[in-house]
């Protein structure tokens, strides 16, 4: 019986007696992750820590006692790392409040609903005590992408994919607009509240543009790169990080998404934070995405294996052993990435994406075929077949959804190819391809949206 376990059993919590439980702690870690779905701030301690929070609404703060521990430089460094567009928090203070207990004051910018948990050890990690700030009221998604496209269509021609790839390299300004700052890039390009609203209620009828397919409406795809945050994925042997490559890749093909007159991509995460599996899932479907594309890059023990793989959902097991491993290993990111298990709404989600469908995975075999042919024209390929398993992240039932492995990032090669931009620029292209020749073959169907 492990001590949380006698914690939990009631009575034995009295025999361990409070300096036990509390004392000798050391805090080692404190990081901040901000963004516009929501700020988290992680404590990383050697031992447990309890912390005891109340909420103060005017002006509206969090005040947190952290029991057993004292203030260290840690701590006072922590104030120093909320910055200033923060979406969520616009400070902390730290002051030792009695003998052995801190208080954190967390200054609010605006209404929001905190959820303070733990996480045990788990990989790179010891105990977490973490804060996660969400904003009381959220922006429709859906709203804010038809927002966005109408915005962008007033300012620029749409370009066809077929010709060479914009001149300047739009990736540049992104990363730069997301190196330790808020996720902004779709506040960023969304107009201001209020033409906003008019924009998305009244599309002007001229900016629905037709295409060879047999649908006129708006084609949604979302873009889905591996991890964030508190998780940072598989880490290369010269340190590259799963998460920043997956992300850059994501970008670019967002912006050839974008540069299609009837498609618009939405990306789970625009930046550098922890979003659970099931949320990933939950967002796509809340603009009614026409795909789900999971981007990700593969890692082994040794660094021999090389090549990008695709894979589907499998309601009936795994295709191989290796995409059994590989399943089990991208659902562990929610354990690394860290989510809070005693939310309702995550338990009600988990249920709710059990509802697999032989449509949605026939569907999904189809776009994975049509992307592994055009990914094996620019690159080398892991397997020549659409794997199948049990993915978290694939399981909406209405979606047809894929997961890329990019390539390995575990083999030095593969792992300079996946940071360098020729790689990342012809990979995107040739997803893109795939996507097109998914639709040419399955055109989307018609469906009751506002575009
Ligand atoms: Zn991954």
């Amino acid at each position: 019986m492990n001590r949380r376990d006698l914690l939990q059993s009631g009575t034995l919590v009295l025999l361990l007696g409070k300096q036990h439980i509390a004392r000798g702690a050391t805090i080692v870690a404190v990081r901040v992750w901000p963004s516009k779905d929501y700020t988290r701030l992680t404590i990383e301690s050697d031992g447990e820590i309890k912390a005891r929070q109340f909420f103060i609404a005017e002006p509206p703060r969090l005040a947190v006692d952290i029991e057993g521990i004292d203030l260290i430089p840690a701590l006072r460094e922590l104030v120093a790392k909320v910055k200033s567009d923060d979406p969520n928090i616009s400070g902390i203070r730290a002051g030792q409040n009695a003998p052995g207990v801190v208080r954190l004051v967390i200054d609010l910018k605006q209404p929001i609903t905190p959820q303070v948990f733990t996480l045990p050890p788990v990989a790179a990690y010891q105990y977490r005590l973490v804060f996660d700030f969400y904003p009381v009221q959220v922006a429709d998604p859906l709203e804010t992408l038809i927002a966005e496209r109408l915005a962008d269509k007033s300012q620029t021609q749409p370009v066809p994919f077929s010709t060479s790839p914009p001149a300047p390299d739009p990736l540049g300004e992104l990363i730069t607009r997301q190196s330790g700052k808020p996720a902004t890039s779709n506040a960023a390009a969304a107009p201001p509240p209020a033409q906003n609203k008019t924009a998305a209620v009244k599309p002007p009828p001229e900016t629905l543009v037709p295409t060879a397919g047999k649908t006129d409406r708006l084609i949604i795809v979302a873009l889905d790169p591996g991890h964030g945050g508190e998780d940072p994925g598989a880490v290369g042997p010269g340190g590259t990080r799963e998460k920043d490559v997956v992300l850059q890749i994501a970008l670019r093909l967002r912006d050839r998404i974008n540069q299609q007159p009837n498609m618009r991509a939405y990306l789970t995460r625009d930046a550098d934070f922890f979003v659970p599996l099931h949320i990933r899932v939950q967002k796509a479907r809340k603009v009614s995405a026409d795909l789900f594309i999971s981007i990700h890059a593969d890692a082994f023990f040794t660094d021999r294996p090389q090549g990008a793989s695709v894979f589907a959902l499998s309601d009936k097991g795994a295709s191989s052993s290796a995409a059994r491993w590989m399943a089990d290993k991208e659902n562990s990111a929610d354990l690394v990435g860290g989510v809070n298990v005693k939310a309702k709404d995550a338990q009600v989600q988990k249920a709710l994406l059990d509802m697999s469908t032989t449509a949605q995975i026939n569907d999904s075999l189809k776009l994975g075929s049509a992307m592994l042919g055009e990914i094996g024209a620019v690159g080398k390929l892991h397997k020549p077949r659409v794997e199948q398993a049990g993915f978290a992240v694939l399981k909406a039932p209405d979606i047809p959804s894929v997961l890329v492995e990019t390539a390995f990032i575990s083999n030095p090669d593969e792992e300079a190819k996946l940071r360098g931009e020729a790689y990342q620029v012809q990979l995107s292209d040739a997803i893109m391809r795939g996507v097109q020749r998914y639709f040419a073959r399955n055109p989307p169907l018609a469906r009751n949206r506002p575009l």
